[in-house]
């Protein structure tokens, strides 16, 4: 894409919370953002899932055995965690804390069950806490179930069985969109992607 504007720099840290149904675009929005603003760190999420293509061990995901995934939960080391098209995915919490410490904002991509659990985390910090006044939550929308399942079968990566079981948990998914503080619906990727860097530059102090 295109330089779609000056650039601006986030003023404060934000906890960005972006969740979507799969095939929603949620990563090329969050690709663009993190290509846009170098002061957003991604977490990198672990998984029992195995790994898809070309992705690597510790950029994409940090990918684990169902024993170590269940050691990291026992030890208290994710900040959230769930089951997700039957997997384990979960947001290892020290690197989310670092990156505040030292005043990057992280971009978070999660399922509507971990927004949540992040969610209720935040609300129990003190108001002051930066992770709390940061938490920025973005649910990306397809304009509908039927593009969705045509931008599914047209990325070519799943099975005709996950692609039915990700359908399946995308109308559960947009069910939930209403718990989140911002929608944006991904019909136009770059009106979607302007929609989204505008929320971000508003709640970081730079508009
Ligand atoms: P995929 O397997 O396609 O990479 O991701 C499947 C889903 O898992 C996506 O909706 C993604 O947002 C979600 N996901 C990825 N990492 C995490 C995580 O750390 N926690 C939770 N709760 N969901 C995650």
């Amino acid at each position: 894409m295109k330089e779609v504007a000056r650039k601006r720099r986030l003023m404060r840290p934000l906890l960005i919370v972006m969740s979507a149904p799969s095939g929603a675009g949620k990563s090329t929005l969050c690709d663009l953002l993190l290509q846009e603003f170098p002061e957003i760190t991604y977490s990198v999420s672990c998984t029992t899932r195995a790994p898809r293509g070309e992705e690597e061990d510790g950029v994409d995901y940090f990918f684990l055995s169902p024993e170590d995934f269940e050691r990291h939960v026992r030890e208290g080391l994710l900040l959230e965690h769930a089951v997700v098209h039957g997997n384990h995915y979960g947001t290892p919490a020290g690197p989310v804390r670092e990156a505040f410490a030292e005043g990057q904002s992280v971009l978070m991509d999660i399922d509507v069950a971990g927004a949540e659990q992040v969610r209720r985390f935040v609300a129990t910090l003190p108001v002051g806490d930066p992770l709390r006044q940061g938490f920025v939550d973005v649910f990306i929308e397809p304009p509908s179930l039927e593009e969705l399942r045509r931008r599914l079968e047209g990325r070519g990566e799943d099975s005709r069985e996950s692609i039915e079981l990700r359908l399946h948990n995308a109308a559960g998914e947009m069910a939930r969109a209403n718990e989140f503080a911002y929608r944006v619906v991904n019909d136009d990727l770059r009106q979607a992607y302007l929609r989204l860097r505008d929320i971000l530059l508003v709640r970081g102090g730079a508009l």
